[in-house]
């Protein structure tokens, strides 16, 4: 039985916490790391959890417990990790667009690293010559993921060193000896094909050769998961399997080691997002729910088009109607336009699925309002792990020089 909260647990979270609340189940990010970790079991694989789907330090401490690495995007998530107890050996830091100082910085915490700009590649070496081990990120020029805007491996993507600069990298690594151990690709999101992993690795053992002291190989992230009620999740037995059998048929790859960053695959569906219907608004058009939150707390919708499955847990045998979920910003604010939902009467609460990736990280205290708490539910016991942002939240960085 897959893991999942009840509407009443999570009515009783409301209630307890206030909303808006995000809601983190511990026992379905330990579920989904399960399915990873049977999938790839024949093989030599090492996850780094991408944490900036999340970084809620008590789920880094939670996904720590379970057995996984991390795979950080700024310098700062990277002290996050090693703040939430990692060992730099299982921090991973893909850099993509980063000043040198951050690099440096990376290495004097001791941390893995991909560099992704030649630019970077050859201060690397001048500096560090073969005394840092170092990865490479690749862009392979393979159109993979949900849209565009979360497809980061194609031909015109800023992400990576692309493959048909090939020659650069060699004579830059050549001319410095730097130490190549990694070489990395991560192509995009909710990647349901597992073909698209297999196209990836087939860029990835044509290099192979050129790098002797290779010790991992990264495919990224991106599996993606279920967000409305029939999406497929990636087969990730399948994928496990294609993986072995590509990595033991090739007799240089067969040594080194696979890591994969799982993001939204871990964390995704452990996530719950709690509002409260302010308003009701009967207009010719449709009839809006105006929620007591917006695209300031959960900016996915607005952002990426993308859908999030909602449901009124306040009235589960009411009769379905059609309506429009929009929250409460001076802006379009569109959650959901023309959805059935059981009906909805003002002061109902409204469950938004999915909202553990991308979800509180991406929120902002757009039109001065206050960011949410955060719960994690674990062993059936609710634990608050962080607080409602307040009123001084908003001052505590503004230097008042008018009087
Ligand atoms: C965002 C990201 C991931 C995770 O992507 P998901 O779709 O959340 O799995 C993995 N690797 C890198 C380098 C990323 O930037």
């Amino acid at each position: 039985m897959s893991q999942q909260l009840s509407p009443e647990q999570l009515t009783a979270l409301a209630k307890e916490f206030g909303t808006p609340l995000y809601v983190y189940h511990a026992e379905k990010i330990k579920e989904q790391y399960a399915k990873l970790a049977k999938a790839f079991s024949g093989s030599n694989v090492v996850f780094f959890y991408a944490c900036k789907a999340l970084t809620n330090v008590s789920v880094l401490k939670y996904i720590r417990s379970l057995g996984a690495n991390v795979d950080c995007s700024s310098i700062n998530e990277a002290k996050l990790a090693l703040h939430a107890g990692f060992l730099p050996q299982q921090v991973l830091y893909t850099s993509n667009g980063i000043g040198f100082d951050e690099i440096e910085e990376a290495v004097k915490l001791g941390v893995n690293i991909n560099i992704d700009s030649l630019s970077n590649l050859e201060k690397f070496g001048k500096k560090y010559g073969h005394n840092y081990p170092v990865g490479i990120r690749l862009r392979p020029n393979i159109m993979a993921g949900g849209n565009l805007k979360i497809s980061t491996g194609h031909d015109k993507s800023k992400f990576g060193i692309p493959v048909d600069q090939l020659d650069k990298i060699i004579e830059t690594v050549n001319r410095y000896s730097i130490l190549i151990t990694d070489l990395h690709i991560h192509t995009g999101s909710d990647i349901k094909d597992a073909d698209v992993f297999v196209k990836g690795i087939e860029v990835l053992f044509d290099l192979i050769p050129h790098f002797k002291e290779l010790r991992s190989v990264d495919l990224g992230g991106g599996f993606k998961v279920p967000y409305k009620k029939d999406d497929e999740e990636i087969d990730i037995d399948l994928l496990g399997k294609k993986v072995k059998e590509a990595f033991d048929s090739h007799p240089q790859a067969r040594n080194l080691q696979i890591w994969f960053e799982p993001g939204k695959f871990l964390v995704s569906e452990c996530g719950y997002f709690i509002t409260q219907v302010n308003v009701m608004k009967e207009t010719s058009a449709t009839t809006f729910v105006s929620v007591n939150s917006g695209f300031n707390h959960l900016i996915r919708p607005m952002f990426y088009d993308s859908y999030h499955r909602i449901e009124n847990i306040s009235n589960p045998q009411g009769e379905s109607k059609r309506y429009s979920v929009v929250g409460n910003i001076c802006e379009t604010d569109t959650f959901a336009w023309d959805r059935k939902l059981h009906e909805v009467r003002e002061g109902d609460h409204l469950v938004f699925y999915n909202a553990g990736a991308y979800g509180f990280e991406m929120s902002s205290n757009f039109n001065s309002r206050l960011k949410p708490a955060e719960v994690m539910m674990k062993d059936g016991k609710p634990h608050l792990i962080r607080r409602r942002d307040n009123w001084d939240d908003l001052l505590k960085n503004q230097v008042e020089v008018i009087s």
